[in-house]
């Protein structure tokens, strides 16, 4: 490591405490529950956005206890809305977890065992909760210190990953720094100054040390080459409407899109759907595009009165007893639920 680079933690240091984030709901924590709840609420998700959650799962799961002992699908009814469901199930089975060995382990290594847990936001909570010297490596703090170091390498192999890791540790502060500071300043300087797209270099606390600044080579930084394969689906839901108002629901099987939560039937064609109406008159509604990461995902609404036509497995689910259910953001829309 250049001796040049033990300026960066101290450079990063003072830049957090005088223009870094304080204000955000889990600033300054340092009980694992809340660090952790908003790791996982931050991964793939805007902080506008996780803002409310995090403050709806609290008042309603205080602690990992509360969270630990409630049904899973309350814990996705709650989480309803913020996407990637997978994160609800660990969120849920993590819980469950740290009660069964009697609370939170100390460090990273200890943490990454846990559901869910992968290894930057293991080191997120050491560091902020337990001052663990080690540094997180998510996707903002990859461009940032791809940026800073020149990392030439291809970061969609774990190999150069892995490298970059043990650079990242190498700038960490000295023993007795202030790791949860330091912490926060990487993620700050990541969602701030050093952004995807036109970084503000002239802002930047560490430009001075930057190489891909001084050679010219902000835009080319980091190297990725795999690129996400998106799709297109297509699909017809139905909207089967008792006399009193309910509506019919089926919950999703536990793995893949929208895993465990509770929506229309779905079918693959409007064959299909006529098919499973028996003749009922459709009403159909605005089709959906639902954006996924990998996914485009067009859904065709139709609505009909149930007369006594086969259901698929499911429940009637009447309107005052949706809120108990998890539904996914596009339904909740469409019952004009969101
Ligand atoms: Fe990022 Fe620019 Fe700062 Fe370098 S100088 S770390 S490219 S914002």
């Amino acid at each position: 490591m250049p001796e040049a680079l033990k300026a960066f933690a101290p450079l990063l240091l003072d830049w957090q405490r005088r223009a870094g984030r304080h204000e955000l709901p889990w600033s300054g924590s340092r009980d694992p529950y809340r660090v952790w709840l908003s790791e996982i609420m931050l991964q793939q998700t805007q902080v506008a956005t996780v803002r409310a959650y995090y403050r709806r799962f609290l008042e309603r799961f205080g602690s990992v206890e509360a969270l630990a002992a409630a049904s899973l699908d309350e814990v996705l009814a709650l989480w309803a809305g913020l996407g990637y469901y997978s994160r609800a199930r660990n969120l849920h089975a993590c819980a469950q977890a740290v009660v069964q060995r009697g609370g939170w382990p100390c460090s990273s290594a200890e943490l990454e065992a846990l559901p869910g847990i992968g290894r930057s936001t293991a080191c997120a909570i050491a560091a902020f909760c337990f001052g663990e010297r080690r540094s997180i490596l998510d996707g903002n703090v990859r461009r940032v210190l791809a940026r800073l170091l020149a990392f030439e390498e291809d970061l969609a192999s774990s190999a150069a990953q892995r490298r970059l890791w043990s650079l990242a540790d190498a700038l960490v502060p000295e023993q007795g720094g202030d790791m949860p500071a330091y912490t926060q300043g990487l993620m700050d300087l990541g969602a701030l100054v050093c952004t995807p797209r036109q970084p503000r270099c002239e802002a930047c606390p560490v430009q001075p040390l930057c190489a891909a600044q001084a050679q010219g080579r902000v835009a080319e930084l980091p190297r990725a080459s795999r690129k996400l394969k998106r799709s297109r689906r297509e699909n017809w839901w139905l909207w089967w409407q008792r006399a009193d108002g309910a509506l019919w629901l089926q919950q999703r099987p536990p793995r893949g899109v929208w895993a465990g939560l509770w929506t229309l039937p779905l079918y693959n064609s409007e064959a299909e759907l006529q098919q499973a109406g028996q003749g009922a008159a459709m009403e159909p509604l605005p089709r959906i595009e639902h954006a996924l990461t990998h996914l485009d995902w067009v859904l065709h609404p139709r609505r009909a009165a149930w007369q006594g036509a086969p259901l698929p497995e499911g429940r009637w689910v009447v309107a005052e007893e949706l809120v108990q259910y998890g539904l996914p953001a596009p339904l909740k829309k469409l019952l004009d639920l969101a």
